[in-house]
């Protein structure tokens, strides 16, 4: 039936070009609607027995929503040298010095600013390596001194690259964090690290669950609000 159709089409919304993502889900109970976040692609979820017609008349029937929605899209950020990108929600200079021998330097000042070296073409590859390391390294020191609050520890600490969700907790005591975290403020890291650190006691979401988490951190309200205000332009920045 779909098989020989493609998963990726582009189409035409409200007269703009917009790509398009087929999914097929045996789970799936009806024909669903959404505008990806991360790439601003619509996506239709079919269920097992629909057919494409119905995905389409769906988002025909909602064509100024889907529109509004992809015109509501954060741009892109792409890095280039002379740019910024925030760390800790501190812009910080992109300064790419082909001289630069060592490791990614981040520093204050004389301004904030983020240098490095190596052919200009890996400057992404780069930046987002240096990330990641500055995650691992701040996100560790922060949720081991919050585990040690409640008498835990953690079995190991990873940095991925999620859409769905910015932290977890394995059963294992693993704790899983994305890197786009570190360019949020100091608060929303605190939050979803004592978020998941308080799973390491409470593997629920229960009220003794929340009770442990807000002895481990004051800012659940702020850090949600924030998070939901602006997390997809996070999951945009060095796309
Ligand atoms: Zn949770």
């Amino acid at each position: 039936m779909s098989t020989n159709q493609p998963d990726h089409e582009q189409i035409l919304v409200a007269g703009r070009p917009a790509g398009l993502r087929w999914r097929r889900n045996v789970r799936a109970r009806r024909v669903a609607l959404r505008v990806s976040p991360l790439d601003g692609e619509i996506i239709i979820t079919l269920p097992p027995r629909a057919s494409r017609h119905a995905g389409l008349t769906l988002l025909r029937a909602h064509e100024n929503w889907v529109a509004d929605r992809l015109a509501a899209l954060p741009k892109p950020s792409h890095w280039r040298s002379g740019g910024t990108v925030p760390i800790n929600n501190i812009a910080h200079r992109i300064i790419h010095d082909p001289l630069w021998r060592g490791a990614a330097r981040i520093s204050l000042r004389p301004e904030p600013s983020i240098t490095l070296g190596g052919g200009a073409e890996f400057l992404t590859r780069r930046l987002r390596d240096a990330l990641i390391a500055r995650a691992r390294e701040q996100f560790t020191a922060k949720a081991t001194a919050k585990a040690i609050l409640i008498n835990r520890r953690i079995a190991g600490l990873r940095i991925k690259d999620t859409t769905s969700r910015w932290g977890s907790c394995a059963p294992d005591g693993t704790l899983m964090f994305s890197w786009r975290l570190i360019m949020a403020p100091d608060y929303v890291q605190d939050y979803v690290i004592g978020h998941e650190v308080a799973h390491l006691r409470e593997m629920n979401h229960s009220p003794a669950f929340w009770a442990l988490t807000e002895r481990l951190t004051p800012h659940r309200d702020a850090a949600t609000q924030w998070l939901a205000t602006h997390g997809p332009a996070l999951l945009r920045i060095g796309a």
